[in-house]
């Protein structure tokens, strides 16, 4: 089987991300692109993520050409593949409907750096796709025209969100601390008005994590 490695880590990052509440359902796609090989294997479509096996997991090329298909490729396919062509730092995707980021993502409202961990974001806040129906190749462009060269994460306006990395614990680390900001911001804003980290200090958050990862 081609991409053992990648459909083994594909299996248990899918099933992280259910376990941990990090999606909803069969809601969300992974991927891996090998740049050796110049092929991506990506999660199937529809399939529940306790159930996916490694030989479930899709290999294809860059231009969406089935390699290696057994089950029916992620709806999501054409997002993945466009943001591989275009971030070349970025190897792994994970697209997920978390809830607290969710609810930003429905109330196109973007995340606010009010946490020393904010590096992880790449940018000074989360910003939101606009909406584009899901599985489209408008999907594809307005989530990389918001990721842009930098971003690490975007939400997607009345649908989910979606971390990016250079490998998969990286992009599912990135996803953690999105959940993590989201519930944290919509908590202080029930209770206040949550003081902002300076763009300054930022800059320096976001250089750190580029450097060090956690
Ligand atoms: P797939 O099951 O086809 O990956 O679709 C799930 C999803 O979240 C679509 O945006
Ligand atoms: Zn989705």
């Amino acid at each position: 089987m081609l991409l053992e490695k990648e459909r083994n880590l594909l299996v248990k990052y899918g099933k992280k991300i259910f376990e941990n509440n990090l999606t909803v359902g069969t809601g969300g796609n992974l991927s891996i692109y090998n740049r050796e090989l110049n092929l991506v294997a990506l999660t199937p479509s529809a399939i529940p993520y306790k159930k996916i096996k490694p030989e479930d997991i899709c290999v294809v090329d860059l231009n969406g050409k089935e390699v290696e298909c057994k089950q029916k490729t992620t709806s999501e396919i054409a997002m993945h593949l466009e943001i591989y062509r275009q971030r070349a730092d970025v190897n792994a995707v994970i697209h997920s409907h978390a809830k607290y980021s969710t609810i930003f993502a429905v109330l196109h409202k973007e995340l606010q750096p009010i946490l020393h961990v904010f590096g992880f974001a790449g940018t000074k806040t989360v910003q939101v796709a606009p909406y584009a129906t899901y599985g489209t190749k408008k999907m594809a462009e307005v989530v990389c025209q918001t990721l842009g060269p930098t971003a690490y994460n975007v939400l997607l306006a009345n649908h989910g969100n979606l971390s990016v990395g250079v490998d998969i614990e990286s992009t599912y680390n990135v996803l953690e601390e999105l959940e993590f900001c989201a519930e944290i911001q919509w908590k202080a804003e029930c209770i206040g008005k949550p003081e902002l980290i300076s763009d300054a200090e930022i800059d320096n958050l976001i250089n750190k994590f580029y450097h060090e990862g956690y």
